[in-house]
């Protein structure tokens, strides 16, 4: 397995974090399209007795994103979600994170950040007890309520957040990206 220097440091944080991976060949659709640190992941594992979270897409993503990912998810959503609908998360739907494309799936301009595997979308989430929360206009108002709450605080973890609102490209799902903006790691686009 070849990958970036700091790969097996990143890999060890999965790990702790309970994340259920597997590292991948680094996919090469298309020279500017490359995951540094590619790993698919399976599933994430919430402390506290709210037990894993299934992501069925099995997203491909880069090691780095999906430390973030995790936290955000583990510490943050499925908490928020336990506590306004009494019910476990039980599944994150997400695309499949690495796309060889450029932003908006336009013809021309920069590339997408899916194309290093610094990002990921995700239309909704799925609790134990079958309600469904969808990121797009269809999802009732009490869920709604609680996925502006989750997505104001994926900003903590992502640079990029992007959702309904924000472009024609994203009115039905959440796009998380660790792309930086400019010479701050601190900048974020929270749209
Ligand atoms: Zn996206």
């Amino acid at each position: 397995m070849v990958g970036a220097p700091d790969m097996g440091a990143c890999l060890d944080r999965l790990a702790a974090l309970g994340v259920e991976f597997q590292t991948e060949t680094a996919p090469s659709d298309g020279e500017v399209c490359a995951v540094a640190m590619p790993v698919r992941l399976r599933s994430l594992v919430v402390r506290r007795g709210f037990g894993s979270i299934q992501l069925p897409a099995r997203p491909l993503v880069d090691c780095r994103l999906a430390e973030p990912l995790a936290l955000w998810v583990g510490g943050v959503v499925a908490p928020i979600l336990a506590e306004n609908f009494s019910s476990a998360l039980k599944t994150v739907v997400t695309g499949p994170g690495f796309e060889c494309r450029n932003r908006n799936r336009e013809a021309a301009g920069k590339i997408s950040a899916h194309a290093i595997g610094f990002a990921l979308d995700i239309s909704g989430f799925e609790l134990a007890n079958g309600r469904a929360l969808s990121f797009g206009a269809s999802g009732d108002p009490a869920g709604q309520a609680v996925l502006r709450t989750v997505r104001t605080a994926a900003c903590g973890w992502f640079t990029t957040v992007l959702g309904p609102g924000s472009d024609a490209a994203h009115e039905d799902h959440l796009h998380v990206d660790i792309q930086r903006h400019g010479t701050s790691e601190r900048y974020r686009i929270c749209e």
